[in-house]
Order: C-alpha cells, then sequence, then structure tokens
C-alpha cells in the first residue's frame, strides 16, 4: 500500500521542499547574516548530496513533487549541478527549482540546466551598484548582472528576481525592477521584508506592505489587476494595463499561511516546517542511523 501523504495538524499538505545545500554566503545582506564572521557548520555535520537525495526520495513518497535548493548561497556548494542530477533521477520531483544571489550563477548557469534544473530565482533587491554594496557588503553587482544574463542565455523558463523592499532603502525602485524585467523577460516579486530573527535589524516601520507597493505603482502605471488562481504560491501576481505581470509576497501584512505547502530541511538535516519555526526535528540522526 502507498504511504499516507503528509499532511499537517492544520490540514495544509506539505508538498513543496527547499533543501538548504549550506549555511555558508559569499554576501552579507544587512537583513539577512550582517555579521562579517560566522561560525559555519562543521563539514561532517553537512548532508552529503547523497543523505539529500535519499531524503528527498523519503518527501516525495510522502507527496513532495517540488523541490528548492536555497541556502545560504546554494552555489557554494561544490558540484551543484550533481545534487541536481540526482534528484532529477527520481521520477516524482516534477520541478527542481533554485534560488540564489547570483553571482556565481554565470559560471555554472549552463551545467546546472544541463543537470535538469527547471527554474532560476535570482534575489536582486537594487539596479545601483553602489547600493548593492551598501546592503551586501560585497562588491559584487555586476557579477549577479552576469548571472541573471547567464540564466536568460542558457533558457531557463520564468525566470523570476526576488525584491525585498525596505522602507528608505530601496523603494525608489519599484518601477526601475518592473523594467528591468520585462526587459529581459523576468518577472519581478517583490517581498516584504520579515523578521526572521537574528540581527537583522527589522521594524515594522522598514516594512514596505503590499498596500503600499501597489498604491505606489498605482500612481505610476494606472489601474493594477490581481490575477487569480493563486493556489499554493507565495506571491500574489499582478497585471498592469500593458500586461507586465509582477507579484507580491506579502509576508508580514496578509501572511499566506493557510495556503501554504512547504517545509524546509537544513544543510545539517534538521527538518523545520516554517521560516519561523523556533523548532525542528532532526533527520540527519536517524538518517544516519539506518533508520
Ligand atoms: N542566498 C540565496 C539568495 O539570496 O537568493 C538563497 C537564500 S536567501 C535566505 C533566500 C531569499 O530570502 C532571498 O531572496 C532573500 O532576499 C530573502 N530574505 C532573506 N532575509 C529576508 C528577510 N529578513 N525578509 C524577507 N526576505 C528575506
Ligand atoms: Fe546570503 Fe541570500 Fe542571506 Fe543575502 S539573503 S546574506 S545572499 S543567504
Amino acid at each position: 500500500t502507498a504511504p499516507p501523504r503528509l499532511i499537517d495538524r492544520l490540514g495544509r499538505p506539505v508538498e513543496d521542499l527547499r533543501i538548504s545545500v549550506t549555511d555558508r554566503c559569499n554576501l552579507r545582506c544587512r537583513y539577512c547574516m550582517p555579521e562579517e564572521d560566522y561560525v559555519w557548520l562543521p563539514r561532517e555535520d553537512v548532508l552529503s548530496f547523497e543523505e539529500m537525495a535519499t531524503l528527498a526520495g523519503y518527501f516525495v513518497d510522502l507527496g513532495v513533487d517540488k523541490v528548492r535548493l536555497t541556502g545560504g548561497e546554494p552555489l557554494l556548494r561544490r558540484d551543484l549541478p550533481r545534487l541536481v542530477r540526482l534528484l532529477s533521477q527520481n521520477r516524482g520531483i516534477t520541478e527542481i527549482a533554485l534560488t540564489t544571489n547570483g553571482v556565481l550563477l554565470a559560471e555554472q548557469a549552463q551545467a546546472l540546466y544541463d543537470a535538469g534544473l527547471h527554474r532560476v530565482t535570482v534575489s536582486l533587491d537594487t539596479l545601483k551598484p553602489e547600493r548593492f554594496r551598501r546592503l551586501t557588503g560585497r562588491d559584487e553587482f555586476a557579477r549577479v548582472l552576469d548571472g541573471i544574463e547567464a540564466a536568460r542565455t542558457v533558457g531557463f523558463p520564468d525566470l523570476k528576481l526576488d525584491t525585498v523592499m525596505i522602507r528608505g532603502f530601496n523603494d525608489d525602485e519599484l518601477a526601475p525592477l518592473i523594467e528591468f524585467a520585462k526587459h529581459i523577460g523576468a518577472e519581478v516579486r517583490f517581498i516584504e521584508y520579515m523578521d526572521v530573527g537574528g540581527a537583522n535589524e527589522w521594524t515594522m516601520t522598514k516594512v514596505l506592505s503590499r498596500d503600499v507597493i501597489l498604491e505606489g505603482l498605482n500612481r505610476r502605471y494606472g489601474p493594477i489587476m490581481a490575477i487569480p488562481g493563486r493556489g499554493s504560491a507565495p506571491a500574489q501576481r499582478y497585471r498592469l494595463a500593458d500586461g507586465t505581470t509582477f507579484g507580491i509576497i506579502s509576508s508580514t501584512t496578509a501572511p499566506f499561511c493557510a495556503q501554504c505547502d512547504r517545509s524546509r530541511v537544513t544543510a545539517d538535516g534538521m527538518w523545520y516546517l516554517c521560516l519561523y519555526a523556533l523548532e525542528g526535528i532532526d533527520l540527519r540522526g536517524p538518517l544516519r542511523g539506518g533508520v
């Protein structure tokens, strides 16, 4: 008999699995990893690609069909295409996606595509090199643009750009980011700044809410139409009068928890049902113990 499907206590199917392939990062975004130095996980605590693929296989047996690779910065993990290949051998996985800061994407885009990666989302908070440096602590703006260009050239469909909107920091770039995305055939998604803990300097006053984003874009572009049929997607998508589409992920002012279908395995094999969860379940111990 088929194993039961994974349904949480609120009746939500857990169908979308995020795997953090590494805790490390080559940027120091102020809202995420503001410190210069971090103590990274010891190598032996980090799951191997085989272990990640094995775990993903168990999740697939329980109803997962989408896997997203994230981090930290996933492209820092050596030979990530090998993991993509292992995952793509699993017939139950219909979509393998990647979220990256783009710095190392130019050099890896082709190999990732060839390995079977379906979709790429690049995080891009600003189009101003100096602002990028202030936000991320690194002078890598040009390489991110190269990465985005490479993803296009290789031919990934549905290229997405994810922008965390911070009031008083990059809220003057709503329209420029929409125009940039349109120009390159991508779709931008504005993410409300979230209080994910740590030293991320979060305050409600820095959150640019969905309503304010829509107001600003309405002044510039005229009427905006919400696109129906969102399903379990975190973003509500919208269409401008000229047909350009964009998304808003209103995690802070209008959370989509009721429709959420994702869970996350960290690089060291802890399983979390929510970004805000304080406690996870250790899967590495049982996995390595042969359970
Ligand atoms: N390093 C990769 C990247 O930046 O795309 C993948 C991991 S990163 C944690 C995933 C996404 O979370 C990025 O788009 C990032 O901007 C977003 N993020 C990080 N901290 C956030 C916060 N406090 N509020 C909202 N989004 C946040
Ligand atoms: Fe690194 Fe992504 Fe966090 Fe920025 S948001 S510090 S790129 S993990």
